[in-house]
């Protein structure tokens, strides 16, 4: 059993950035996507529960953001970075152009999951429930409120109460904090049974 503090994630690595579902990679094993608006703090709640700093920096190199960025923990065990949305600018079509990629993700019998990353401070927004919408049940949805240091103790209590309130029983949500390392490594236990979860997994 694992029973150490130290990541077992510390190995991982970008396996490939994908503009198209015939580049993802073969759909075996376990995966989980993580989403959410732009700068909600995705790549930084990445390379916390990985700890592996400047994992997903990857992902925000010119030309790669538009991308599915898949990252290998372990032996076919993959976290998906998916492309941040909510842009302000940007024409809808620009926002949307990903959409046909996500769809095609979606169906893959390795995806466990989906870690939805948003600010503590803003709550869930349009772009948040309509990514809740589109992860239709049985796809399981954790929550991360990140930038919980930035809320008092009452504040971020009370967006966590919100936040549970709206999604009912469709997700689950933690707080979530990088520097306060709120939440760290609670997200990092769930993830690892989310990727040991073999229910799904083919023979
Ligand atoms: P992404 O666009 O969703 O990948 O967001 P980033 O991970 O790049 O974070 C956006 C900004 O929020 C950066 O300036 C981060 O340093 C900051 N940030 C991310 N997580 C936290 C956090 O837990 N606390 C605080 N105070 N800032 C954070």
């Amino acid at each position: 059993m694992y029973t150490t503090n130290v990541s077992r994630f510390s190995q991982g690595h970008l396996l490939l950035s994908a503009a198209a579902p015939a580049q993802f990679p073969a759909d075996m094993g376990a995966e989980v996507a993580f989403v959410g608006r732009s700068n909600a703090g995705k790549s930084s709640a990445i390379n916390a529960i990985t700890q592996r700093t400047g994992l997903a920096r990857t992902s925000k190199t010119p030309g790669r953001t538009r991308l599915l960025n898949f990252f290998e923990l372990g032996t076919h065990q993959r976290i998906v970075d998916l492309p941040g949305y909510g842009y302000a600018k940007g024409s809808e079509d620009e926002r949307m152009s990903w959409r046909p990629l996500i769809d095609a993700l979606k169906p893959r019998v390795s995806l466990r999951g989906v870690f939805l990353i948003v600010d503590s401070r803003r709550g869930l927004l349009d772009g948040d429930r309509a990514l809740i919408d589109w992860a239709e049940p049985p796809l399981r949805i954790h929550i991360l409120l990140t930038k919980a240091d930035k809320l008092n103790r009452s504040e971020s209590a009370k967006v966590l109460r919100e936040t549970r309130t709206i999604v009912g029983d469709r997700a689950t949500a933690q707080l979530f904090s990088v520097p306060g390392k709120t939440g760290v490594e609670e997200a990092r236990k769930l993830l690892e049974s989310w990727l040991d979860d073999r229910v799904f997994a083919p023979q």
